[in-house]
């Protein structure tokens, strides 16, 4: 495994459970390749694999709409649940440390190569010396330099404020997924976006779906006006910081690079283009990947899409629609949320409802401006996009 984030901590701990192979993770040691700490969220039905490092779960989500109106699902048996990636990063540290044959190391990768019997990486290691291990298989999450050509490109980006309010201010029950009364930019759509973790603390983000990334400047007088215009949260202070760029992209990215070499996670097609979230598709290939392993499954079927086509192909409309500003985002995700049942739109987003489902939540959007921009996006070239900063950094 070539990088220790979400998708190969993931898989790592899903070969080692289930016994189908010896697992090495390569993981940049701390320095700039190496992501700040962040948490990933991500919605999941009863008891979940790595719940003793669940930071927090909400069993109600809320999208309020611009005009104040606000629409609150119980989406049950599904649950909203944040993980800190420390903390996921230890829980399963210590499951690869317990397995024969796991074992983490620390070191940069540089290259990778197919050998006769397998594929060869060669790492530096922090000392300056050089590491090369050998593998019948790579999965490699590195984070691409520049993302694949595509017809639209937007990025989800955000920055968050863990805050401490000196009333209580929250309701520890609920998220707010999408707070739409901020104000939008002239494509694609902002919110703000509130995790309570109690009744006096809170993840406030602010987030948009659009071309470019603001500065930290930016994201923090849109912050400073949310919550205290917006969300009115009186005195408080800010403890610490998440800020990130997530791709959102109708591109096509490559899985397979050499007969044993493939990518996994954001770098290998993971992230969802209409919505940036990643870490439930990226349990569902980590799975799909050991199943293939067990089953002697070998090249292009050891490492599935992470998306299906259908979603893919919903997605790329979606993402089209929002970038020619030819649909309303905020009324969109509203009406969704209103209009659809809770569990079923939660299934949708993760790719997993049925083509009768599907339909069934299309007639629920504005079908005019999806048809239209259906219909067009058979003629659009794909072309290469400058993507101004992937990964984030905590201030
Ligand atoms: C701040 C932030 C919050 C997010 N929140 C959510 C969320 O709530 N829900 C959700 O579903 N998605 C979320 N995402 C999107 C996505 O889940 C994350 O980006 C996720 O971390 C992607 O997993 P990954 O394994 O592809 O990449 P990463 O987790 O970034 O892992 C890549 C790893 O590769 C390592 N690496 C890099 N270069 C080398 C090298 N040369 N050698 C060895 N190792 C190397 C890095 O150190 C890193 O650990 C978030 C993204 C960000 C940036």
């Amino acid at each position: 495994m070539i990088g220790g984030g979400a998708a190969g901590l993931s898989l790592a701990y899903r070969l080692v459970e289930s016994g189908v192979a010896t697992v090495t993770v390569v993981e940049a040691p701390d320095g700039p390749r190496r992501p700040a700490e962040r948490t990933w969220c991500y919605w999941e039905r009863g008891t979940g694999d790595f719940d003793e490092a669940v930071h927090a779960s909400w069993p109600l989500l809320r999208v309020r709409a611009a005009d104040g109106g606000d629409v609150t699902v119980d989406p049950a048996p599904l649950r909203y649940r944040m993980l800190r990636s420390t903390d996921f990063e230890r829980l399963v540290h210590a499951r690869v440390a317990r397995s024969p044959g796991g074992r983490i190391v620390r070191a940069t990768a540089d290259t990778v190569r197919g050998t006769a019997d397998g594929t060869e990486v060669r790492c530096r290691t922090p000392g300056g010396g050089t590491l090369t291990l050998h593998a019948r298989y790579v999965f490699d999450s590195r984070p691409l330099r520049t993302l694949p050509p595509a017809r639209t490109q937007l990025a989800q980006h955000f920055r968050g404020w863990f805050v401490r309010t000196e009333a209580d201010r929250f309701d520890p029950r609920v998220a707010d997924l999408m707070d739409f009364r901020v104000p939008q930019p002239r494509r694609g759509l902002a919110f703000g976006y509130v995790l309570p973790l109690a009744a006096d603390r809170a993840l406030v983000e602010y987030t948009e779906f659009s071309r470019s990334p603001l500065d930290t400047r930016q994201y923090d007088s849109a912050l400073t006006s949310y919550t205290r215009d917006v969300l009115r949260l009186g005195a408080f202070t800010v403890e610490s910081a998440e800020q990130g760029v997530i791709p959102m992209t109708d591109a096509r990215f490559r899985r397979r690079l050499g007969p044993g070499h493939f990518r996994i996670g954001t770098a290998g097609g993971a992230t969802r283009p209409a919505t940036g979230y990643t870490f439930s598709a990226v349990q569902r290939q980590s799975r799909a990947i050991a199943a293939a392993l067990r089953d002697g499954r070998a090249g292009r079927a050891l490492v599935p899409p992470p998306h299906g086509i259908r979603a893919r192909a919903m997605d790329a409309v979606l993402l089209r629609a929002l970038d020619t500003g030819r649909l309303d985002g905020p009324d969109f995700f509203t009406r969704l949320f209103r209009r659809v049942p809770p569990e079923r739109l939660l299934r949708f987003l993760d790719g997993d409802t049925s083509p009768w489902e599907e339909w069934g939540i299309g007639l629920r959007t504005p079908v005019r401006p999806m048809l239209k921009t259906a219909a067009e996006l058979p003629f659009l070239p794909r072309r290469s996009h400058p993507f101004p900063r992937m990964g984030e950094s905590k201030r």
